[in-house]
């Protein structure tokens, strides 16, 4: 039985992107090479700049999270300060990256229902002169909601702190012009909304901001300006690339287009979001967060009080019968997570809620 991933990555991938792994490849053929060109500037184009407009793209090997630790690492220099904006898990784990890696940092933390504000962020700004970073989850996958990446990225331009936001969850599944939002550094992965198979990370990077980079990496294996570096010298990577899962990927980012773009895939996971909310709305499931922070990517729902609830359980016998969730990360509440992202179709999401309906009966 193929099963269903209703997680936030690894993801569902269709049967054509795990088919683009088929054939070993070395890490000199011409053909990787050009994937690897293509990526670059295809992600770019994504996000809506190029090359030409003074924008970077890096792919770092491993996951997520060593694309985040690669930008922080590098980018926020010895006698440089990052301040984190904090309102779920993936904020915390920026904060631990800063304290392993010995970067001053400053942290403002909001509740996990509420979202990051650009006032704060002002204030914040304003009480800290000393600041020269500014780090921020757009699509904070702990809960599901979405921070205003654009206007903290418009307090940053104002005060002239480099912005690096992790839009790990959310890029390829919203569209997004960094230009505009003013963001220095985005980060995503290859298993997330681009619906790839996990592998690497990769940093959309303004030049200017990459540059200063140079000499200041807290780690060999993560530093950015040289793999920036050994990517545009030579096309190759420094270390032993993720080549399957970049056959993979160029294939995904092919179905992106063909579906019809960002903007068509952001409609399909908003299509599922409706669906779901609905379905679960009808079995009594009650959401965490209110519906005006809620993105369209995952969603939090809390443990039904009035029944006997054991979400091993449930979780269990969702697997059996091939639909895959994800436990909650929250600290103050207990909730499941349920994401709709990668090739899942309303059909899907459909039969999630009639088999989550029979597992409560
Ligand atoms: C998935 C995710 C990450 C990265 O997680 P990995 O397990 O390292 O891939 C980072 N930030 C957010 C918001 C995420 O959703």
């Amino acid at each position: 039985m193929q099963k269903l991933l209703f997680t936030p990555g690894p993801l569902s991938t269709s049967k054509t992107v795990k088919e683009a792994m088929l054939e070993d490849m070395g890490s000199r053929d011409h053909a990787f090479l050009l994937a690897v060109k293509d990526i670059r500037n295809g992600l770019l184009k994504l996000a809506g700049v190029s090359k030409e407009e003074g924008y970077e793209c890096v792919i770092m090997q491993g996951s997520g999270t060593f694309g985040v630790e690669s930008v922080v690492g590098s980018v926020v220099g010895t006698n440089d300060t990052l301040a984190i904006l904090v309102n779920g898990a993936y904020g915390e784990r920026i904060v631990k990256m800063a304290k392993i890696n010995r970067i001053n940092h400053v942290v403002l933390r909001f509740e996990e229902d509420e979202i990051v504000t650009p006032e704060a962020t002002e204030k914040l700004l304003n009480e800290h002169p000393e600041v020269t970073h500014v780090a921020c989850i757009h699509s904070e996958t702990t809960t599901g909601l979405f921070n205003p990446v654009e206007a903290i990225g418009a307090v940053c331009k104002a005060h002239n702190k480099s912005f690096i936001v992790d839009a790990m969850s959310s890029f390829g599944g919203v569209e997004m012009d960094i230009k505009q939002m003013h963001i220095d550094f985005l980060v995503s992965s290859s298993n997330k909304c681009i619906e790839g198979i996990p592998g690497f990370s990769f940093a959309l990077c303004k030049r200017t901001e990459l540059e200063k980079a140079k000499g200041q990496g807290r780690s060999l294996s993560l530093d950015l300006y040289d793999q920036w570096n050994g990517l545009e010298s030579n096309g190759q990577f420094r270390f032993t690339p993720p080549t399957l899962s970049i056959m993979a990927f160029r294939q995904a980012m092919k179905e992106l287009e063909e579906e019809g773009g960002v903007k068509a895939r952001e409609e399909r996971y908003k299509t599922n979001k409706k669906i779901l909310d609905e379905g679960m709305a009808a079995l009594g499931f009650k959401q965490y967060l209110r519906p005006q922070i809620q993105g369209h990517i995952i969603t939090s729902f809390l443990y039904p009080t009035d029944i006997p609830f054991n979400f091993e359980d449930f979780y269990n016998q969702l697997n059996d019968r091939g639909y895959v969730i994800y436990p909650g990360k929250l600290s103050k509440a207990d909730a499941f997570r349920i994401g709709n992202i990668g090739q899942i179709f309303p059909e899907d999401i459909k039969g999630l809620v009639a088999a989550v309906k029979e597992v409560l009966q």
